[in-house]
């Protein structure tokens, strides 16, 4: 029995062949949702977080297509709006699936700040893409008239890019630990959480950029002193050698190693870089466990028994001399 943060990759709220409908996501969130009701039904105090980028993408197309007639929200309005989208999906769905075990736990979503750093590198370079692809033209008006950043997208028309800066603290997670210590299950830092800095020592604003939501999960973890924090995928763990004949996948790997594979660049930007580092600031600051798996091996990756499990130095060698 532990406390677990679950956060939950793209591939567990919707599937890439489908169109975002209700009714598919739905169906993808009631998949990852019964794993995870097998957790809760096992002990475990379970936090769960999760990705937005096809929710956001939509939310922000909408916007566009209807600036005419309604105004248009900022990003960080749109990632709030994400966040409250896929929290009542969770909650119904996940809340289904334990009073179907018979489990009372009440399922909540708390629309998540993340503070980050307005002095943050990012903020001088956007580099993540964000919403739907248009022309050249149309992307030069966009940065004449609203000074957004807009860049060519691998030969696939223009997209708006924004800056990704680090999160550096969840504020509602003191509200988070009181919900769990009261036995409810919480979803939080969606997408990321919505990114927002400090104009002066006691007021917040919205910035418009976008959080990567592992390196978010990682902080809210360290927040809420978690004991394992499981980062469900769409491939089996952490690879050397990713999509080269040589290919394989790490199993047990220590703290300390997976840093030196970090740095010999092993894990690119984007997709399976930040998990990385996420594991590594998590097991840094207090975590007992890492876990990147496939979303189906949820329940193994979490008995220690699938997927990269990482721990830190002192217990994997405890652990060797207890053998
Ligand atoms: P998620 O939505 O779960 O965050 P991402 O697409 O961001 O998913 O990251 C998972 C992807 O990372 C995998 O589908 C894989 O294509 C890619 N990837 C890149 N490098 C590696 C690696 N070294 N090991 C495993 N997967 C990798
Ligand atoms: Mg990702």
């Amino acid at each position: 029995m532990a406390r677990v943060l679950v956060a939950l990759g793209g591939n567990a709220l919707s599937r890439p062949s489908e169109r975002g409908t209700m009714a598919g996501q739905l169906a993808s969130v009631r998949r990852s949702s019964g794993y995870i009701a097998e957790m809760i039904a096992a002990g475990n105090e379970v936090v769960i977080s999760h990705g937005n980028g096809p929710q956001v993408g939509n939310i922000l197309l909408q916007n566009e297509l209807a600036r005419e007639s309604v105004a248009s929200m900022p990003l960080d309005a749109c990632g709030a709006e994400s966040e409250g989208l896929i929290g009542y999906m969770i909650q119904q769905s996940l809340g289904n699936e334990l009073r179907r075990r018979g489990l009372r736990h009440e399922v909540v979503t708390v629309v998540t700040q993340t503070v980050v750093d307005p002095d943050d590198p990012a903020f001088v370079r956007p580099t993540k893409p964000v919403g739907g692809f248009v022309t050249a033209e149309e992307a030069l008006r966009r940065i004449r008239e609203s000074g957004e950043a807009w860049a060519e997208d691998s030969g696939r028309g223009w997209r708006r890019v924004v800056p990704s800066p680090k999160p550096l603290a969840i504020v509602e997670a003191p509200t988070i630990a009181k919900l769990l210590a009261l036995g409810t299950v919480v979803v939080a830092a969606g997408g990321g959480g919505v990114p927002v800095y400090y104009r002066d020592d006691s007021e917040l604003a919205g910035v418009e950029a976008v959080i990567d939501k592992d390196l978010a999960a990682a902080r809210l973890a360290q927040q809420l002193a978690v004991q394992v924090l499981l980062i469900l995928t769409d491939v089996a763990g952490v690879a050397l050698a990713y999509g080269r004949p040589e290919q394989r996948f790490l199993g047990d790997v220590t703290l300390g190693e997976l840093e030196g594979l970090f740095r010999r660049g092993e894990f690119p930007a984007g997709s399976m870089g930040p998990k990385v580092v996420a594991a590594i600031g998590f097991l840094r600051n207090g975590g007992d466990r890492a876990v990147i798996c496939s979303l189906d091996d949820a329940l193994a990756g979490l008995a220690g028994e699938a997927g990269t499990q990482i721990r830190r130095d002192n217990l994997r060698s405890r652990a060797a001399s207890a053998a």
